[in-house]
């Protein structure tokens, strides 16, 4: 068996359940002890409150030239999806897809440039499916750089990503008085109050629903209230009413601006706000000079020029937006998530091939 798939199969039949220590420390330690080229220095780090994360490099320091950037937590899975099983050239198993072959083809591109003209790094980490703490700490407390980053964590092998949304979560809360229902005059309602604000709010977006009108494209911007909460009465005028609001936004609105809508809207019918969650979005341009070098490799390794897409979700390799320019693109496969997860073996040892020709460009000067 190839060396390649065969440590994709080592790496799937750990179950390394986002949140499951055990499993986890397992993986890294398979990682650290048995997967990691010769010569690769490793480092571990263990942040407050965060599962490790993994740096293999040819080099040491924490300047890179290109750095891979992955996960290899899964998501919960029945056991038999541990078992991993081959049919049609696709192999099935939680994590064959999402994502524990193409961490198994970053380590193979770094056991390709150990010993050469190049920095290259591997950085794993083990909550992406969850919390995403540990990339968080890692760029908060640790000065890692690259010119450019490949995320391959998205995407697949015929379809790159140019941009992906920048989540905002928001919780929007409204205080009224209290009443009997009976007498609202005397009351000031609070579920009025949100409602009202939140629909002022959503002036700014487009409603979508299925089955109604679907985006000419999915680059827009959406606000979703996923959460509205009161107290549960049925003859006095509500006092309290709070609400959860889930943002996604395009390059067209920048955070400070949502801030400001917020503090106007918000104002405007007496609720608050608190931003919970804030990532950040990529905004890439699939012609600037890396990307558009790495789209002309991969199209002369898989045949066909690649499609360009966009994302509505997220990786950890976003916290690298605001400096790297990030590659997102991956393996085939489907059902990620799913009971019937499965990858494309052929398309795991093309991506290798990418990322391999890729090292040679860049030693070569020509990215
Ligand atoms: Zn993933």
């Amino acid at each position: 068996m190839k060396p390649l798939v065969d440590n994709i199969l080592r790496l799937v039949q750990i179950p390394s359940i986002s949140g499951d220590c055990t499993q986890i420390r397992r993986i890294v330690d398979l990682v650290k002890n048995e997967l990691a080229p010769q010569g690769a220095l490793i480092r571990e780090f263990n942040f407050e409150g965060a599962d490790p994360v993994l740096l293999l490099a040819n080099c040491p320091g924490e300047q890179f030239d290109i750095l891979t950037v992955g996960h290899l937590d899964v998501v919960p899975a029945t056991q038999n999806l541990f078992v991993p099983r081959t049919e049609n050239g696709r192999l099935y198993a939680r994590g064959a897809l999402d994502m524990k072959s193409s961490v198994a083809v970053n380590l193979a591109a770094l056991a390709y440039a150990m010993d050469k003209n190049i920095r290259f790094g591997v950085l794993i980490t083990t909550d992406e499916e969850t919390s995403s703490n540990g990339i968080k700490a890692l760029v908060k407390k640790q000065p890692i750089e690259a010119r450019i980053v490949f995320d391959t964590d998205a995407g697949s092998l015929d379809t790159l990503c140019d941009k992906a949304k920048h989540p905002v979560t928001v919780k929007i809360s409204a205080v009224g008085e209290n009443a009997h229902s009976s007498r609202p005059w005397d009351g000031i309602n609070a579920v009025t109050r949100l409602t009202d604000c939140l629909a002022e709010l959503e002036k700014n977006f487009t409603r979508f629903e299925k089955g109604q009108t679907r985006p000419e494209s999915i680059w827009v911007d959406t606000m979703v209230v996923t959460a509205f909460n009161s107290p549960t009465t049925y003859n006095m005028v509500p006092a309290q009413a709070e609400a959860l609001v889930n943002f996604r936004l395009t390059e067209k609105i920048s955070l400070p601006q949502l801030e400001q809508k917020l503090r106007e809207t918000t104002r405007q019918f007496g609720c608050k706000y608190e931003i919970l969650l804030c990532s950040r979005g990529v905004y890439m341009n699939a012609d600037c000079p890396e990307i558009a070098a790495y789209r002309e490799i991969a199209a002369q390794t898989v045949g066909r020029p690649l499609k360009i897409s966009q994302m509505c979700g997220g990786t950890d390799a976003r916290m690298f937006s605001d400096r790297s320019v990030i590659v997102m693109h991956s393996v085939n496969g489907e059902n990620a998530h799913g009971d019937r997860e499965y990858v494309e073996l052929d398309s795991v040892e093309q991506l290798l091939e990418i990322e391999k020709k890729y090292i040679d460009a860049f030693i070569a000067g020509k990215i």
